[in-house]
């Protein structure tokens, strides 16, 4: 396609490194430049990046690496294969993979110079974009190729900038200068294909921008050319609230200003390299963040006009940061001593990032992307340094980063992120002056597994505020096609039949037992387990106990309360069947127990010793903490130090002893770590555990291992994974088959088997807030005051086809923690007397109800 007239309407489109490693990806770029071209009437710039890897690779080998001819030999091969895969003669590649085998004869590559690093570092791109030409060509699209060194040229060094960022970390020329322009103009095709990361050096040879840089080049271009729009097509459909790879939960941000977006970028974001923006924004070029997989998904768009939406919009994290702390008496008010400190680091070319001071002490952190921090530039630096203070150099380190508008303004809900970080050692909090970031540098190994904890409570607090529908999209893994949905609740079919049974009066618990078979059932299908247990202190409704009886669960009870409900609700019911398991009881309550001949487990040495006359000649079940506790909120972690469950491993041999003497004999070993924990491979690894122990034991024939599985109580839950959990049990039954398997979940047989039918009571507003009261409390379902934990709220009289509004929705009684949930979506409609529905109710919600206010407790109804 010549161009005619000559256009001069640009749009650049740059692909990294997984949009150009494989064949169909290729067929989208083209398709995707074609489109660009005819929808908007433009000339289209495609930058690319080299295949993924191979930029590691030549890193590698231009840092000397001992097995570098192998590892060109690996490139020339894995090029040549490609070329294979796209049915394109290996020729296309001749000169160029030539060029790269003889950079190792170069007579530079002895001293490793930065001139040939760079030339090493660059060949990369220049590959794959011969490659995208040829293939492009192939396929019909008159593709120009050039050569980005023709094009960009790197601005002269700045003052003290060290040599190996003048040639390997370059900023390039990218203001408008009409004689470029032109001369661009004057390229023969209409579509143009070009490297990014690579430019000309002022001495002709190459230089590098950065790891990353090609979102750079792209920006370079778009701001040279002055084009409509810059596109970063990448493996992700956009810039995420947190990277979406570590994050599942990360949400879409569909829209942001170059600020936020500079801010996520530049504190670790690694989709948008953080020097792509500003030459977009200057330059008024709007820039969006695509997925090359999944093209249809409209992805972020950064431009000058999005509307500030205050919050946190983002959690990123930086690996591989520099601490370098500097500790001198007295120092911090003495003229010039900042000065001195500062003029060091300048002379070995280091810019510093974060900066914290304290009377005595001065500690800076160093960002890696910025700088060439190697072991021998920090050892001259505290050379140096020590001259003047006493330096400790703390390394690795992460740097944990919070980005939104008005980061001050939002400090009264950061108190569970403060905690979080509490746990840890932070040697570094810096608040940016912009009022955008909020950063925590830790040690590197602490920084594990935090990201989704905080992003959780970001949203949980509200300082992150999802519901923006202007800023927040959907989450990755809905994205991802990883999410299993919840399945629709039995009561949406029921809502004419509750509707009714509220009309008998409110607050009342609703229980569908067909619900609580399906997951009976779900769980006798599991053939590892040999006994199942119901732990009834979720629900002792009599209706639960003989349905779950029925199914071939045995009871467990945790107080002489309990298992005297159980045998008058189940007169014939054996006491093989039923479990004691309590803590701290009194003396007459194990009396009972034994009296009743049900099986009774202890998880304490104390107690043994002494009542001696109560526990001897008895067989025990014995009720270890394997020394950590794990579950959905700290009040339900049933392990570890802080618990008051369970005996220590350290302490079962003391155990086994006492037993011994008193001619006890312990056949169960028991442990439960907490309530809702997420991950299906917990219980496997727990099994593991008591195993070991029971072997050492030697007289134990069952392994107990506890309940705890998780419901999805939000939208955002998945339901637990049933399968992987089944499937783990099997792994380590097979490993011990020697003892019987026991299980005694209480939420997951009730949790979705309940609702709470309660009555709106008034809709009140104050200052901003609506609220919602309605006629049950804290006193009636108090897991929201205790726990935090979420229950979906619907409005039963209002269904269909409503304008949403968020509301708080409170209940009666007087304490400020009688709420139910914060900015709720409810019908704009609600109104006193509506009818509202509290799912999942089904577990800990009538049993831990009281009449606190002197309140009445709620009824309760059975749906068969
Ligand atoms: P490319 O090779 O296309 O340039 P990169 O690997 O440089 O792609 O950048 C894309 C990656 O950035 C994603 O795969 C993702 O893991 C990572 N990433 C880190 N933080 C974020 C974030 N906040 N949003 C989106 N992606 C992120
Ligand atoms: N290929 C280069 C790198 O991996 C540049 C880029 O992909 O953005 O760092
Ligand atoms: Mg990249």
């Amino acid at each position: 396609m010549p161009v005619s007239s000559p256009v001069d309407r640009w749009i650049v489109l740059k692909f990294g490194g997984t949009s150009v490693s494989r064949r169909h990806r290729w067929d989208t770029i083209g398709k995707l430049a074609k489109k660009r071209a005819e929808e908007t009437g433009s000339r289209v710039l495609v930058v690319v990046s080299a295949l993924s890897g191979v930029t590691n690779e030549l890193t590698a080998i231009a840092d000397g690496a001992a097995d570098s001819r192998a590892r060109v030999a690996a490139l020339v091969e894995r090029h040549q294969a490609f070329l294979d895969e796209l049915e394109l003669p290996r020729a296309v590649l001749g000169e160029r993979l030539a060029a790269l085998q003889a950079l190792l004869d170069d007579a530079r590559a002895a001293a490793r110079t930065l001139d040939w690093q760079a030339e090493v570092l660059g060949q990369g791109e220049l590959l794959s974009s011969s490659i995208g030409a040829a293939y492009l060509h192939q396929n019909g699209l008159d593709m120009g190729w050039m050569d980005a060194r023709q094009w960009l040229d790197a601005l002269p060094p700045l003052p003290n900038q060290s040599p190996w960022s003048q040639r390997l970390s370059v900023n390039c020329q990218w203001k408008s200068d009409e004689a470029w322009a032109q001369r661009f103009r004057a390229q023969p095709t209409r579509l143009l294909i070009t490297q990014g990361f690579i430019a000309r050096h002022a001495d002709g040879g190459t230089a590098i921008l950065g790891r990353g840089g090609s979102d750079t080049s792209a920006a370079y271009f778009g701001a040279l050319l002055g084009a409509s729009r810059v596109e970063i097509w990448t493996d992700v459909p956009g810039m995420f609230s947190a990277n979406p790879k570590d994050v599942p939960d990360a949400r879409l941000l569909t829209r942001l200003d170059y600020y936020e977006a500079q801010e996520i970028a530049t504190t670790g974001a690694k989709v948008l390299h953080p020097r792509s923006i500003k030459p977009c924004r200057d330059a008024g070029v709007p820039m969006a963040i695509l997925d090359t997989e999944r093209p249809e998904l409209p992805g972020t768009s950064i431009d000058g006009s999005a509307a500030p939406v205050p919050g946190v919009k983002a959690i990123s994290r930086r690996n591989g940061i520099v601490l370098v702390s500097m500790e001198g008496i007295g120092m911090w008010q003495q003229v010039g001593f900042l000065a001195d400190v500062f003029g060091l680091f300048k002379k070995h070319g280091l810019s510093v990032d974060l900066i914290g001071s304290a009377e005595t002490n001065v500690t800076v952190s160093l960002d890696p992307s910025e700088n060439l921090v190697n072991t021998d530039v920090l050892a001259a630096l505290s050379a140096d340094l020590s001259q003047i203070c006493k330096v400790k150099i703390i390394v690795p380190c992460a740097a944990i980063t919070l980005v939104g508008r008005g980061m001050r303004s939002l400090l009264h809900k950061l108190s569970d992120v403060w905690a979080t970080f509490g746990r840890e050692r932070v040697h570094m909090i810096s608040q940016s002056s912009n009022d955008l970031n909020l950063t925590f540098v830790i040690d590197e190994t602490d920084a594990d597994g935090l990201l989704p904890i905080l992003h959780a409570e970001l949203i949980d607090s509200g300082a992150m505020p999802v519901e923006e529908t202007a800023v927040f999209g959907p989450r990755w893994r809905e994205i991802a096609g990883t999410v299993r949905p919840r399945g629709t609740p039995w009561w949406r079919g029921q809502r004419a039949h509750l509707l009714q049974l509220a009309e008998a009066g409110t607050p009342r618990y609703v229980y569908h037992l067909p619900t609580v078979r399906a997951r009976a059932r779900a769980l006798a299908a599991i053939t590892p387990i040999d006994q199942r247990y119901y732990a009834i202190k979720a629900n002792s409704h009599p209706a639960i106990l003989e349905t779950l009886e029925a199914e071939g669960f045995g009871l467990e009870c945790v107080s002489h309360g309990e298992l005297k409900h159980v045998f008058n609700v189940l007169p014939g019911l054996s006491p093989r069947r039923v479990l004691f398991t309590p803590s701290f009881c009194p003396r007459e309550e194990f009396e009972a127990a034994f009296a009743l001949g049900v099986t009774v487990t202890v998880d304490n040495v104390e107690a043994l010793q002494r009542w001696p006359d109560l526990f001897r000649n008895r067989e025990l079940w014995l009720r270890v903490d394997l020394g950590r506790g794990e579950g959905h909120h700290a009040k339900v972690r049933t392990g570890g130090k802080e618990s008051k469950f369970g005996l220590p491993m350290a302490r079962v041999d003391e155990f086994v002893r006492a037993a011994t003497e008193l001619g006890t004999t312990i056949v169960g070993l028991h442990a439960h770590l907490g309530s809702g924990v997420e991950t299906a491979q917990h219980w496997r690894l727990m099994c593991d555990e008591l195993a070991g122990f029971a072997r050492r034991i030697g007289t134990v024939q069952t392994i107990d291992i506890g309940g705890g599985m998780p419901i999805p109580y939000s939208e955002e839950d998945e339901p637990f994974d049933l399968e992987a959990w089944a499937e783990g049990l099997a792994e380590v039954k097979a490993v011990h088959p020697a003892f019987r398997l026991a299980i005694e979940p209480g939420r997951y047989l009730v949790a979705e088997s309940g609702v709470l039918l309660t009555r709106c009571t008034q809709v009140v507003e104050k200052e901003g807030v609506r609220r919602v009261g309605l006629d049950a409390g804290m006193n009636t379902l108090i897991r929201p005051a205790l726990y935090d934990a979420w229950h979906d709220i619907e409005n039963l009289s209002r269904q269909g086809g409503y304008a949403e509004a968020a509301f708080d929705v409170v209940g009666p009684i007087c304490e400020s923690s009688d709420v139910f949930g914060k900015r709720r979506k409810l019908p704009a409609s609600t109104a006193p007397d509506d009818v509202m529905v509290v799912a999942d109710a089904g577990a800990y919600g009538y049993v831990m109800a009281s009449t606190y206010n002197q309140r009445a407790m709620p009824r309760e109804d059975i749906l068969e």
